[in-house]
C-alpha cells in the first residue's frame, strides 16, 4: 500500500515537470500516427522542443497581462507527391497548467500567422497554442510573394494552403498531438478546441467554420477580411475618389475632418466620452460640410530613409476635401450609380486615402495603398510585384470589374462567405464575431452583412426577431464602439476593446454561459483598465446617464442603415 502511494506520487511529480516532457524524444513518441491525416507525412527528425520559463506578456489587446512557462515545440511535414515542407509551432502549457484546451491561431494581411503574438493568448488559459507557416517558410509573413509560379501562372497549392488548408492541417494535427502529449487517450479525454484571429486571421477562422463541422468548439473571429475580392479591391476606392475628383488632401486636412467628426458625433450615443458608439446616427444626423473652413495645422517633419522632408501642413478644410470625404463615406458605386460595396463608418481614420508628398512638385499627390494594389498586381494581373504601378485610367467601374473577376477566380478558396454553417451549429460549435465600429481597413458593415446572410439562409421563413434569436444562440456579433481595425483606438481612447474573448468563449463552451453582452476593457487613456460591456447585434448602445455600460436597444433605423443593397451585382453577395 505504501509503495503504491509513493509510486502514484512519483508519477504525478513526473507528469508535472515540464523538463521531463519538453524534449525531442518525448515529442517524437507522441506525434500523430502516420495514418492520422490522409495525404501528409510528418518528418519526425525535425522535432525541436525547448522549455521556456518565466515569460511575461503585457499590454496586448487580445489577452490580459500574464507570466507563464511553456514548451516550445516545432516540427515539419510534407504533402505526399508534393515537394514542400510545412513548419508547425505549438506552445504547450506545463502539465500542471494544462486545462484540456487547444487554440488555433492565424495571421493578418498576407501573413499566415502572427508570430509569437497570438500564442500567449492560449497558454494563459491552459491551452496548447498552434500556428503554421503553411509551407511559405521565409515568406510566411508576406505569402503573396509566393502566389505565382511565374508571371501568368497562379500557384494554386500555395493559395489553397493560405486559403484554408494550412489552418485545417495545423488544427487537426495540433488537437491530436495535444491529446497524445497530455495522455488524454484513456481517462480525462475531453479536449476543448478554439480558434482566435483578427483581420486575415478572422477570415481564416471563418474558412474553417464554414467547411468543417468539427473545426472547433468555439471560434473567435475579429473583423474578418472575407468577401476577399471585394475587401482587397475596396482598399483602392479612396485613391480612385481622389484621382477622379482631382483633389489630394494632405494627411493633416483629412485628420482634421476625422477629429471634428468624432467631436461632433460623440454625444449622439448619449454619453460624451470621446467615443462615437453610434456611427449610424453620425452618418444619418451629422453633415460633415459643417467642418468646411475649420483650421488645421501639423508641424513639419524631417526627412527619413522612407520619406522626404515634409513641410508644415496648415490651412482651412476646403470644400474639395469635404467633397472627397463625402464620396468616400458614401462607399463604392459603379459609374451608373449602383452600389458595389459598403462604406467605411464616419469616425474611422482615412488611412486608405493617405496622400504622398512629392518633393519635386511640392504638392500632395496619389499614394496607392499597396495592400490593395498588390491584389490587382498579383491576383488579377498575375504579375509578380508588390503594388500596381499606377491608377491610370482606373474608374469606379474598373474597381467593380476587378471585384467580379476576383470573385469568380477565388470563389472556392478565398472569398470565405459561405452562408450555411448548419453543420458547425449542429455539432455544437459557437462563434463570437466582433468588429470595431471605427475600423479604417475593413468596413464594419461587412461583418453585419455576413451575420445577416447566415441568419436569412439558415432560418428561411422565420421573422426577423425569431431568426435573430435563433442565430444568437450560437453565433453572436458585437460591434465595438470606437475600436479601429483589430485594435483599440488612440483617437477614441475611452472605447472598450474585447481583451478577454477567449475567457468569454470558454465560459460559453464549457459552462454554458451565454455572453448576452461582450466583456470589454478600456485599453488606453486615464480610464485604462475599466470594464465596459459591448452590445450584441442587432441591439445598439444607448446611454441615458453617465453610466459605464450602455443600454442595448433595438433600433430599426440602425438595422436599416447597416444593411446595404449591393445592386451593382445580380448574383447574391453573402
Ligand atoms: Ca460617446
Amino acid at each position: 500500500m505504501r509503495s503504491l502511494a509513493i509510486s502514484a506520487l512519483l508519477t504525478a511529480t513526473y507528469a508535472s515537470n515540464i523538463h521531463d516532457v519538453c524534449t525531442p524524444s518525448y515529442v517524437q513518441q507522441h506525434l500523430p500516427a502516420p495514418d492520422f491525416y490522409q495525404g501528409l507525412t510528418i518528418d519526425t527528425s525535425t522535432v525541436t522542443a525547448n522549455p521556456v520559463i518565466n515569460v511575461t506578456v503585457v499590454d496586448n489587446d487580445f489577452y490580459p497581462d500574464a507570466v507563464f512557462d511553456y514548451c516550445n515545440v516545432s516540427f515539419t511535414y510534407s504533402h505526399n507527391g508534393v515537394n514542400d515542407e510545412v513548419a508547425l509551432t505549438y506552445w504547450l502549457p506545463t502539465p500542471t497548467d494544462f486545462q484540456n484546451r487547444f487554440l488555433a491561431t492565424g495571421g493578418g494581411g498576407y501573413a499566415i500567422n502572427s508570430g509569437n503574438q497570438s500564442l500567449p493568448g492560449g497558454i494563459i488559459y491552459g491551452a496548447v497554442g498552434g500556428l503554421t507557416d503553411a509551407g511559405f517558410g521565409a515568406a510566411q509573413s508576406n505569402t503573396v510573394t509566393q502566389w505565382l509560379s511565374s508571371n501568368g501562372t497562379l500557384h494554386w497549392h500555395n493559395i489553397y494552403m493560405f486559403g484554408y488548408q494550412g489552418i485545417r492541417e495545423m488544427s487537426e494535427l495540433g488537437k491530436e498531438f495535444t491529446k497524445s502529449f497530455f495522455n488524454l487517450t484513456q481517462s480525462n479525454t475531453t479536449l476543448y478546441s478554439y480558434y482566435q484571429g483578427c483581420s486575415e486571421g478572422g477570415r481564416e477562422g471563418w474558412s474553417q467554420v464554414q467547411r468543417y463541422a468539427d473545426a472547433y468548439d468555439g471560434a473567435i473571429v475579429g473583423a474578418p477580411a472575407f468577401r476577399w475580392s471585394f475587401q482587397q479591391t475596396q482598399l483602392l476606392y479612396p485613391d480612385v475618389v481622389e484621382q477622379t475628383m482631382g483633389y489630394y488632401p494632405s494627411p493633416c486636412e483629412l485628420q482634421a475632418i476625422v477629429n471634428q467628426t468624432i467631436i461632433s458625433c460623440d454625444p449622439l450615443d448619449g454619453k460624451v466620452d470621446g467615443v462615437v458608439a453610434r456611427t449610424d446616427l453620425c452618418y444619418i444626423q451629422f453633415n460633415i460640410s459643417a467642418i468646411q473652413g475649420q483650421p488645421y495645422y501639423c508641424p513639419a517633419t524631417p526627412a527619413s530613409p522612407l520619406s522626404p522632408a515634409i513641410p508644415a501642413q496648415q490651412g482651412n478644410v476646403t470644400q474639395e476635401a469635404i467633397a472627397v470625404a463625402k464620396k468616400i463615406l458614401e462607399g463604392l458605386h459603379d459609374d451608373q450609380g449602383r452600389r458595389v460595396y459598403f462604406a467605411p463608418t464616419p469616425s474611422a481614420q482615412f488611412t486608405e486615402a493617405q496622400t504622398g508628398w512629392n518633393a519635386t512638385s511640392n504638392q500632395w499627390g496619389l499614394s496607392v495603398l499597396s495592400l490593395g494594389g498588390v491584389f490587382v498586381e498579383v491576383e488579377i494581373d498575375l504579375l509578380n510585384g508588390s503594388n500596381i504601378p499606377n491608377l491610370n485610367g482606373v474608374t469606379y467601374d474598373t474597381l467593380k470589374d476587378w471585384i467580379y473577376e476576383g470573385m469568380q477566380r477565388f470563389q472556392g478558396v478565398l472569398e470565405t462567405t459561405w452562408p450555411d454553417i448548419t453543420p458547425y451549429k449542429q455539432a455544437g460549435g459557437k462563434v463570437l464575431m466582433f468588429h470595431g465600429e471605427s475600423d479604417w481597413g475593413i468596413p464594419t458593415a461587412s461583418s453585419v452583412r455576413y451575420w445577416e446572410s447566415v441568419r436569412q439562409i439558415m432560418n428561411p421563413g422565420m421573422s426577423y426577431n425569431d431568426s435573430a434569436a435563433a442565430q444568437n444562440e450560437f453565433f453572436r456579433l458585437f460591434l465595438v464602439p470606437g475600436a479601429t481595425h483589430c485594435a483599440s483606438n488612440p483617437a477614441e481612447p475611452n472605447g472598450p476593446f474585447p481583451q478577454t474573448n477567449l475567457a468569454v468563449m470558454i465560459d460559453w463552451v464549457e459552462h454554458g454561459i451565454l455572453p448576452e453582452t461582450l466583456n470589454g476593457t478600456i485599453r488606453q487613456g486615464p480610464s485604462k483598465g475599466q470594464n465596459q460591456q459591448i452590445c450584441a447585434w442587432p441591439l445598439r448602445p444607448v446611454w441615458s446617464g453617465n453610466t459605464s455600460n450602455p443600454e442595448c436597444l433595438y433600433d430599426q433605423q440602425s438595422v436599416d442603415y447597416w444593411n446595404y443593397d449591393l445592386n451593382a451585382f445580380n448574383v447574391p453577395i453573402y
